[in-house]
Formats: structure tokens, sequence, C-alpha cells
């Protein structure tokens, strides 16, 4: 089939399979000649098809050398519907590492499940005996709770009612402006339970029980600060004190682990599918990609992780809340003071001035594998077919 984006708000529902693995191979390819001696060896990354996680996956993989075991929700194609883009980067990135030597295994389903913590410590018993780092890399919509059956939504909502909260709408290009009801309790629970830290320990304690964790482990979970512009809906919404909660989980954790053992890392916006799906969140970064595009410093996903594992000493290099900090370039001040300088002034018209909304567009086209230049996409693809694999070799 001749594989076009099929667009609906933020999510595209369909892949291509070339497209993503293209951009899996041109990650992996930019940290050719890049050696991290001491980077853990043995590496669980929950949440390892996108974004961040596939991020750590790939520079823990090419450039530390490690072997890894990845845990991601996708669709598998069918003869007439292509899979999902994390099931194109997730066979692109194993065909990758198995080339490099690296041995790669990958679970597809639910992380929140019992099962899957079961399959995946079996994985690590029979092939690692035990693992030096766990990413905790998820960012899910809702979440079935293993032990009461309940399946918990999260939202995306201020904890007081917003009106004329300016937005993008990304379909048309229009900044726009939306009214948000404040989060009921019921909201802020459910999104806690989500996104908070309760699935997050229960990995570890799970790993733990089974001897599985190495004396040198370490677990790291991803989080996102912000500033003034994104904190009405993200910091002090429902999605922060989520977070925040994986703050105290961190603290648990390293209480039974041993101090520094556990740490939130906070990284830079950037686009993702998880991140897409926030309102403000695309106007943002719009912004932000045009106001760092000027002044240099711009990173994106593999540059961030990759100066997590090259860089940073995770226990020395933390804030007082004892978080590792990767977003100081954004929330800079001379960087935020042009984004609330520009923000009043945006709109539909001025967009192309002040934002880099085609630089977002295309970053987000590029998730699902479009727009990915070199690639013909007027070519026949069979979804199914493994030919993609051999153009990513
Ligand atoms: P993403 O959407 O790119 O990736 C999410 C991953 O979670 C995918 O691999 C997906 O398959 C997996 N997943 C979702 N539900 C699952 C389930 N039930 N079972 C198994 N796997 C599941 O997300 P992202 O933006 O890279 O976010 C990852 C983490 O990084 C989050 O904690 C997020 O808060 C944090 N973070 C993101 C940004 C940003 O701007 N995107 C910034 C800072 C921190």
């Amino acid at each position: 089939m001749i594989i076009k984006p099929r667009i609906r708000e933020f999510i595209c529902t369909t892949a291509h399979p070339v497209g993503c693995a293209e951009l899996v191979r041109d990650r992996v390819e930019r940290l050719r000649g890049v050696r991290l001696d001491d980077a853990p060896k043995r590496v669980l990354v929950i949440g390892c098809s996108g974004g961040y996680g596939l991020a750590t996956r790939i520079v823990c993989s090419f450039a530390g050398g490690a072997d890894t075991v990845g845990v991601s929700m996708e669709r598998a194609p069918e003869p007439d519907r292509t899979g999902s883009a994390g099931w194109y980067s997730n066979r692109a990135f194993e065909k990758l590492a198995a080339d490099a030597g690296r041995r790669a295994f990958t679970h597809e389903g639910d992380a929140f499940s019992d099962e899957m913590k079961n399959r995946v410590a079996d994985t690590i018993a029979e092939q690692f005996g035990q693992i030096d780092l766990l990413v905790y890399s998820l960012a899910a919509p809702a979440r079935r709770h293993p032990r009461t059956g309940e399946v918990h939504r999260a939202v995306v909502k201020p904890m007081t009612p917003f009106s004329q909260l300016k937005t993008l709408d990304t379909d048309h290009g229009r900044v726009i402006e939306v009214s948000l009801g404040a989060a009921t309790g019921s909201d802020l629970d459910d999104t806690v339970a989500v996104m908070g830290g309760e699935d997050w320990a229960m990995w570890i304690d799970a790993l733990a029980h089974r001897g599985l964790l190495s004396p040198a482990f370490r677990t790291y979970n991803y989080t996102y600060i912000g500033a003034d512009a994104t904190r009405p809906i993200y910091g002090d919404g429902t999605i922060g004190r989520a977070k925040a909660h994986v703050e105290e989980t961190a603290r648990e954790i390293a209480g039974r682990l041993g101090a520094g053992r556990a740490r939130v890392v906070a990284l830079k916006a950037i686009v993702t599918q998880a991140s897409s799906a926030i309102p403000i969140l695309p106007l943002y970064a719009s912004l932000l990609r045009a106001v760092m595009n000027e002044r240099g410093g711009q990173e994106d996903a593999v540059d961030q992780i990759l100066r997590l594992f090259r860089d940073v000493d995770p226990d020395r290099d933390v804030d007082e809340e004892g978080r590792i900090r990767l977003d100081q370039a954004e929330l800079a001040a001379s960087v935020q003071d042009e984004i609330r300088a520009r923000w009043p002034h945006v709109t539909t018209e001025t967009l192309a001035t002040l934002a880099d909304f085609p630089g977002y567009r295309a970053e987000q086209l590029g998730l699902f594998g479009f727009g990915v230049p070199g690639i013909d996409y007027s070519l026949d693809v069979d979804p199914m077919e493994a030919a993609f694999m051999e153009r990513a070799a």
C-alpha cells in the first residue's frame, strides 16, 4: 500500500515502516564513535518505543554498549493496516542492535500488568541474570490497576478553572483559546494512579523480589517541570500532582535501595506522542523551538539522554530536591523571558514569525515516520513486510 499520514488532532492513525526505521537508524548513526565505558550494561526501559524511552534505549545500547530489555504498548501491522510507529521502531532497533552485537529483547503489552512484570522478570533471569538500570519512561493515557481491576484514566486539567487558555490547533495551524474546567478529586486520583509512582515502585518490588537487581542497580524516572507558560496546566495541574507523587516514590525507593539509587530526571520539552496531547504544549514547544533555534542550545531526546549518561554523576549532580536536571537551557531566564514576551502577541497571523510551527509539525509527522528526508513516500510498501529492516541495516 501507499502509506500516507492520517492525522486526527494529535494522533496519526498510520505509520510509515521505512520512515520509522530510518529515524531510528539516523539516531544510532549519530552515536557512532561515542563510547560510554562506565554506562550500565544491562538495562530495562519501560516505555521504550518512542520519545525519551527510545532515546534511552538507543544511547544505552549504542553508546553505552548495553544489552537491553524494552517494554512498550504497540499495535502490530495487519495486511491492510499499518502497525503503530513504536512497533516499527522496536523492530528497527532490534535489527540494528543485533547487527552491532547487542542483545535486545522487547515485550509488547501492558506494562501495568503483573503478567508483563513476570514476563520481563523471566527474560532478565534467563538472559542477563540481573539488571543494572531500570528507566521508567512510560506515558500512558490509562491504567488497569493490577490489584483492583479498576481502569483509571489520566486527565490533563488545571486545579482551578481556566478560561482563555491559548493553545494551538495543530491540524489547522491556528492559535485558539480554550477553557478548561477544574479537576475533580477523582480526576486527580485517577491521574496520580496512571502517571504517579505506584507502578514504578511495583516494578522495582517485583524485580527485587526475584533477586534481579544488581548491587550497582539504579533507577531513573523522567519528569517535566516547566516554567510559567505551562505551569497552570502542567506543573500546577493534575499531571504535576502525579509527577510530585513520582518524586515521593523516588524517595521511598531510595529508602529501600540506598541513597541516590532512585532519581527523578527533569528533561526539556520535546515533541512526542504524549506531549502533543497536552493543551498549551504544542504552542509552547513551537515558541521554544523558535527561541532556542535563534539563541542556540537546541537539544533533542538523544542529546538530552546522552548528557544524562555522559556528563551526570547521579550521586552529586542533583538539585535540592534530589532531582537530576537537564532542563536548564530551556528554563534559562533569557529563554523564558523571551517566551513570556512573545506569548501575548502570538496569534494565527503572527505564528510564522514568532514561533517555529513548521518545525514542530515536521517533528510531529516524524513521530510516525513521515517527512523523513530521502524516503520516497509514493512507493508501495507492505506494512507486514520486513523489507524496512533491510533498509535500516
Ligand atoms: P512517548 O509518548 O514518546 O512514549 C511513551 C511510551 O510509553 C511508549 O513507548 C509507549 O508505547 C509506552 N506506553 C504507554 N502506555 C503503555 C502501557 N500501558 N504499557 C506499556 N507501554 C506503554 O512519551 P514521552 O513524551 O517520551 O514521555 C516519557 C516520559 O518522559 C514521561 O514520564 C514524561 O513525563 C517524560 N518527559 C517528557 C517530556 C516531553 O516533552 N515529551 C519532557 C520531560 C519529561
